[in-house]
């Protein structure tokens, strides 16, 4: 394997771990990236992706990243009835996954990371001054280790994080189809208990999926469910092949993300939304602010990791909190959330600006609230 000490390694390319090579990588710093698949690689993903990336990562939204579509008209609905259509203030880009990551990769690559595909990360141990970082193909020495594994990674625990502990997990699968024609995302929140079903417009196919954000067990009911809107989408449900993963939630009990010289970043760090299961959005955050942490802990900066602790918190914890109390809200009551929220199009609308990066669900919730408040009050009065 390749010698001399790297200042930093990073177990994974996805978006997490790619994100963080290519901010490390532009810093001048050496770097080197282990994913244990070939690349390019096939992600089971809807590749729905909020404009916001391209804006974070400093790149343009266009086919060589891996974007086929760009979609600006949505239609939501419960249990293929009460149709609700709206126009995105801003389209919501499609990307091809292996196409996008490898696009983050090779900018890494271009900036100087070293990458090393086909090999997996298969344990750590102490070096002087260093990490040994222990691969399928021999080890190499890093100062710092972000693990970027992602929701089923393995190599947190080797690190000595509690993962397991606490850990809230959903599911999603997917497949893309042939398809052309219809340029609308059609996302059915009714069809299947605590999760919603997917058809995204990518170009020439489509990705027709489910999410749920809590595993309930009762997978040949979940995918009849799916078959049900594969049909009414008029896709042939028979010839799909599913592919998907369990995902790595956000909880109020996510395990903290730094210890010793490790970073966690990503879905290996349980940062997937609890509502939607948007996961790629944070994924390219936190290897943004775990890069900047290794930087600044390469500088000298003793308390570089704490304050990526914080920063998780700040961007995420409180974000999600409120996510999550919608979700837990929103799939005990599902047709009253929804015809509360999809009968008065303005909230349907806001609520699609959460994708877009442009509120928050901070001001969901302060909506919704001055919502009940206009409406509850004047009764009150009234009595
Ligand atoms: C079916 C499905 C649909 C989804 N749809 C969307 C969507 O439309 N929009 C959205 O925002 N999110 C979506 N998500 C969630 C999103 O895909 C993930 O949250 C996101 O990929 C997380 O990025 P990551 O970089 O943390 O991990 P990943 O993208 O999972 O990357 C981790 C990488 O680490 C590698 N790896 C694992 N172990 C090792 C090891 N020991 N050594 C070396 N490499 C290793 C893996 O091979 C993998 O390439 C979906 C998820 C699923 C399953």
């Amino acid at each position: 394997m390749i010698s001399g000490i790297f200042d930093c390694a990073i177990v994974g390319a996805g978006p997490a771990g790619a994100t963080a090579a290519l901010v490390l990588a532009r810093a001048g710093r050496r770097v080197i990236l282990f994913e244990k698949e070939r690349l390019p690689r096939v992600k089971p993903c809807g590749g729905g992706v909020s404009p916001e990336v391209f804006s974070l990562l400093g790149i343009e939204a266009g086919p060589q990243a891996g974007v086929v579509a760009s979609v600006s008209e949505a239609e939501i609905l419960f249990n293929g009835q009460h149709p609700f259509s709206c126009r995105l203030k801003r389209p919501c880009l499609m990307v091809d996954r292996g196409r996008f990551d490898h696009h983050l990769v090779s900018l890494a690559a271009a900036m100087g990371a070293e990458i090393c595909d086909g090999t997996t990360v298969t344990g750590f141990s102490d070096g002087s001054f260093s990490v040994a970082v222990e691969t399928t193909r021999g080890s190499v020495a890093a100062r710092f280790v972000i693990i970027a594994d992602g929701g089923q990674g393995r190599t947190a625990r080797k690190a000595g994080f509690e993962t397991g502990r606490n850990r809230v997990e959903g599911i999603a699968v997917a497949e893309e189809v042939p398809a052309g024609g219809v340029g609308r995302i059609v996302i059915d929140i009714g069809m299947i208990p605590c999760g919603y079903t997917w058809l995204f417009p990518k170009g020439d196919r489509f990705s027709i999926g489910l999410g749920i954000t809590k595993r309930d067990g009762n997978h040949r009911f979940i995918f009849e469910r799916l078959r049900c809107f594969a049909d009414r989408c008029g896709v042939p449900f028979d010839r799909l092949l599913l592919r998907g993963a369990r995902l790595g939630l956000w909880s109020r009990r996510r395990i903290p993300s730094s210890r010793g010289p490790f970073l966690l970043a990503g879905e290996a760090a349980c940062l997937v939304d609890p509502l939607c299961a948007e996961g790629i959005r944070p994924a390219v955050k936190s290897g943004i602010m775990g890069g900047a942490a290794v930087i600044a802990a390469l500088d000298g900066d003793g308390s570089a990791f704490d304050r990526y602790e914080t920063a998780l918190q700040e961007t995420f914890d409180r974000h999600f909190a409120v996510a999550a109390r919608i979700a837990q809200f929103f799939f005990l009551f599902p047709f009253l959330s929804y015809r509360a929220v999809f009968s008065r199009p303005d909230l349907g609308v806001f609520m699609s600006r959460v994708f877009l990066g442009e509120v928050s669900y901070d001001d969901i919730a302060h909506k919704a609230l001055g919502f009940l408040r206009r409406t509850i009050a004047p009764r009150t009065h009234e009595q």
